[in-house]
């Protein structure tokens, strides 16, 4: 059996990072600037000795404020529907959002399975974005670095039940 994972949230957050690790190549652009990549992204991830599916969403960076908000939620919508499971991601150095919480809305109500990850949570730094996460309404989050690889085991924790 195999599932698919999409990987949500805003600009930024590390979502490119985290399934360019998962899925082994650089299939997805990651730049510093945010306004590379586009849209959605498939690749096949490998997670200790789950396989499985996993989309990159994007396409929101080069969006203004006024379009942000109706692109995130088509965005989101499509991921949904196309997932088994959605990774929502948060910066956990810079902590919850305005934009964070719209997404979490959108989540909330489409009644989708969320695992909440609060990424770049390597260091100390990190600590007060991940309990700030806490409140987002979505379960208790996760403390991820894509960037480091640390977490991957709480990540494999969340994803066997999906199996
Ligand atoms: P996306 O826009 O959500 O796809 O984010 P990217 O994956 O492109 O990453 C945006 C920036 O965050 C890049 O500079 C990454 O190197 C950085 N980044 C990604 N993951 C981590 C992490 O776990 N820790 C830290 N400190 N930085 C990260
Ligand atoms: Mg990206």
């Amino acid at each position: 059996m195999s599932f698919t994972l999409a990987i949500v949230g805003r600009p930024n957050v590390g979502k490119s990072t985290l399934f360019n690790r998962l899925v082994g190549k650089k299939l997805a652009l990651v730049d510093d600037q945010p306004g590379v990549t586009r849209d959605l992204r498939e690749g096949e991830a490998r997670l200790g000795d789950l396989r499985f599916t996993v989309i990159d969403s994007a396409g929101l960076e080069d969006a203004t404020d006024n379009s942000l908000e109706g692109r995130m939620r088509r965005l989101t919508e499509r991921a949904v529907e196309m997932a088994d499971v959605c990774l929502f991601m948060i910066d956990a150095r810079v902590g919850v959002t305005a934009t964070d919480e719209v997404f979490a809305e959108i989540l909330r109500k489409k009644s989708a399975h969320v695992i909440l990850a609060a990424n770049k949570s390597e260091g100390s730094a990190a600590d007060a974005g991940v309990l700030e996460a806490y409140g987002l309404g979505l379960g208790e989050p996760i403390r991820l670095s894509g960037e480091h690889g640390e977490g991957m085991n709480d990540l494999y924790t969340e994803l066997v039940p999906v199996f």
